[in-house]
């Protein structure tokens, strides 16, 4: 199973690829993850990445859809993965398709995670992520055991320059201008399906099952 997160920034598109990816045993793939842990690694990639990261911009295409479609071909892929992140605008809802239509491949499933902005700029706020491992907690939502430590690997937790609150409107404006686009484009091609992702985070999962086991 093919599979694609949509939705604003916050709209817990992680959190359920990662549950979901738990649930069907395949990847999950975050292209903000593999960018984060190339600037942790002081890669050029991530050099590239991190002067458009911190200001809330988006990476440019052509230093993100080469990558993907590298990693979607490697051999855990065989079975499907989940796209967290990736794509993020027209362009590269295309380069996706031409190499996977090249491979005889195709999207199943692009689920769009619907949140509105107010709620976004709240949960933004309280997301706390993992340096080590890239979980996401909420410390009201989805505190840890022990405050600060992540629950999965004991890695110490931090709020994400880019979730402070000046950069999240600009990342929501990001967002609506170059990224929304993709919910006709995916409607278009009869992939879309959509979840209300202000419900809590097992029931939105619940709901995402249910559609894809139909
Ligand atoms: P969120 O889902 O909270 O917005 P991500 O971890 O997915 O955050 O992405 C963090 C940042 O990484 C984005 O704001 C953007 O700068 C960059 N990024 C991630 N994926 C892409 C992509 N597919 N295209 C361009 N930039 C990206
Ligand atoms: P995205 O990957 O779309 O940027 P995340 O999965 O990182 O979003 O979720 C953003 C923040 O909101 C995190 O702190 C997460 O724990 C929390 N969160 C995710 N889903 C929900 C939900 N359904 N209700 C409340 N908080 C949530
Ligand atoms: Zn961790």
């Amino acid at each position: 199973m093919k599979i694609i997160m949509l939705g604003a920034p916050g709209a817990g598109k992680g959190t359920q690829a990662k549950m979901l990816a738990d649930q069907y045993g395949i990847p999950h793939i975050s292209t903000g993850d593999i960018f984060r842990a190339n600037i942790k690694a002081g890669t050029e990639l991530g050099t590239k990445a991190k002067t458009y990261m911190d200001q809330g911009l988006l990476v440019p295409d052509e230093l993100v859809c080469d990558l993907v479609v590298d990693r979607v071909q490697q051999e855990d892929c065989a079975k499907g993965y989940i796209l967290d992140g990736f794509p993020r605008t027209i362009p590269q809802a295309e380069a996706l398709d031409q190499a996977l239509e090249a491979l005889g491949q195709k999207i199943d499933y692009a689920v769009n995670v619907e949140v509105p902005d107010a709620n976004i700029v709240k949960r933004m706020g309280g997301r706390r992520a993992c340096v080590n491992c890239g979980g996401t907690y909420h410390v009201e939502y989805l505190p840890t055991k022990v405050e600060g430590i992540c629950d999965r690997c004991g890695g110490e937790l931090i709020l994400r320059d880019d979730d402070k609150p000046e950069t999240v409107q600009k990342r929501l404006n990001v967002y609506h201008a170059q990224t929304q686009p993709l919910i006709d484009y995916y409607t278009a091609k009869g992939a879309l399906v959509e979840v209300d992702g202000t419900q809590d985070i097992q029931k939105v999962f619940d709901d995402i099952v249910e559609i894809l086991s139909k």
